[in-house]
């Protein structure tokens, strides 16, 4: 290894910044539970492989815009590299380093064979048309031609972008090649090689996860009162199998704040509403709450699928449900972690509760390289054995180390990543 003076840790990481400092935070958190060697750490501290990618558009009144676009692949000792593209204001290049950095953790802990990446462009997508993201999309799939394929990474979506968003990267890069590649992309559309139940594998999963934690802990998840922050393809979907399962959900959130009633939400006609006029903006289900309010409601289950960072160190002291599900990626900081730890709040951590997303991403990738496609019972059975495989393992190492579910979630994946790069060795 490089000493001191000449090691990355010492040079100015481009990617270096609050969330990507967060990720490595909690690998090192891990790191001596996994007990891993070194060198394996210090490789894996890192990800190799970022890209930054300027993408001019013409927008709808004639002139262009240049927007950044960023693709980071954390690892690919496992196999290809595997995760979303976003299009949100807060895209970074560490932003991006962080998530790809928890999707290797995610992918390995679920034992698909995968590494992790993310990527994404930094612009207003609700301020755009759709002919105007489409034209970003092209471009940047195009931009990222060389670094991308289904045997080298294949993205998804991710936060504002959604199966249309992957059919049009599909077809760029299928133009290119001239012919049909479905399995450069995963979360599309059903009618060109997208798998069924993919769509709804986030939310489902996150439910799966949760009522697989009610049935250790001895609770009854319809007997539930659960709060779900965010009604988009993870908290609507999540909402809808928690209202169709018969637990209470007493409030959800989106762009517009949050609507909270004590009696319980009818999910159904909140997501016809938000089906008809694009939000929950004006809905007059219940009392509206702002976001922060949202977040420190008396529930039992609180169900975090808006974004990172929503729990800190300043607002988990006030937190009132008894478990924390998280459907977003990186949503409770690290001083909030500790806190809810002290506090006696289960946390169910992202990469174990959020990964039915990418479990079922990682089935529509098989059907279409075997070009045979199973059912959707087929898939919720696969995604349901995967998911309690995974959960029953962090469990008992949680419980065996006396650590966090957390904690143990990443030693879980960490040493499967750990193990395959010490058998292959470092290159050269
Ligand atoms: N963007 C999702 C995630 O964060 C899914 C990634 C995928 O399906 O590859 O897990």
């Amino acid at each position: 290894m490089a000493s001191p003076p000449e090691a990355l840790a010492h040079a100015p990481l481009e990617w270096d910044t609050p969330l990507y400092r967060m990720a490595v935070a909690q690998f090192d958190q891990a790191v001596p539970v996994a007990d891993i060697p070194d060198d394996i750490a210090e490789r894996l501290r890192y990800p190799e492989r970022s890209i930054i990618v300027s993408i001019p558009v013409r927008m709808d009144e004639g002139h262009r815009v240049v927007f950044p676009g960023y693709r980071v692949q954390h690892s690919s000792i496992l196999g290809p590299t595997k995760g979303g593209i976003r299009y949100d204001l807060e895209v970074s290049l560490g932003e991006c380093a962080a998530l790809a950095m928890w999707m290797t953790w995610k992918c390995a802990l679920l034992r698909l064979p995968y590494g992790g990446a993310k990527g994404g462009v930094r612009c207003e997508p609700r301020s755009m048309s759709l002919p105007e993201v489409e034209r970003l999309t092209r471009r940047f799939t195009s931009d990222l031609l060389p670094v991308i394929g289904p045997q080298e990474d294949i993205p998804a979506p991710d936060m504002a972008t959604n199966e249309q968003t992957m059919a049009w990267m599909m077809d760029t890069y299928s133009m290119q090649r001239g012919y049909a590649v479905p399995e450069i992309v995963t979360g599309k559309p059903i009618s060109i090689g997208g798998s069924v139940f993919r769509h709804e594998a986030t939310g489902a999963g996150v439910v799966m996860v949760m009522m697989r934690a009610c049935d250790k802990l001895g609770w009854r998840l319809d007997a539930q009162r659960c709060v779900v922050q965010g009604f988009g393809n993870v908290g609507g979907i999540a909402a809808h199998e928690l209202h169709a399962l018969g637990a209470r959900v007493v409030a959800v959130s989106d762009v517009s704040g949050g609507i909270h009633s004590e009696a319980g939400l009818d999910i159904p006609a909140l997501e016809e509403y938000a089906h008809l006029h694009g939000s929950l903006e004006g809905c007059t289900a219940g009392l509206r709450v702002t976001n922060e309010e949202l977040l420190e409601l008396d529930c039992d289950i609180l169900v975090l699928a808006a974004r990172e960072d929503q729990i800190t160190g300043e607002n988990a002291w006030r937190v009132r449900a008894r478990m924390i599900a998280e459907g977003a990626n990186g949503p409770t900081s690290l001083e909030a972690d500790q806190i809810l730890g002290e506090r006696r709040i289960l946390v169910l951590p992202d990469i174990l509760t959020n990964a039915g997303g990418v479990t079922v991403s990682y089935f529509e990738w098989v059907q279409d390289l075997g070009r045979l496609f199973w059912t959707r019972d087929e898939i919720r059975a696969k995604l349901a054995e995967k998911l309690s495989d995974a959960f029953d393992r962090v469990w008992d190492l949680a419980e065996d180390r006396e650590v966090s579910l957390r904690t143990a979630a990443l030693v879980s994946g960490i040493r499967e990543v750990s193990n395959a790069l010490e058998a292959r060795g470092i290159f050269p």
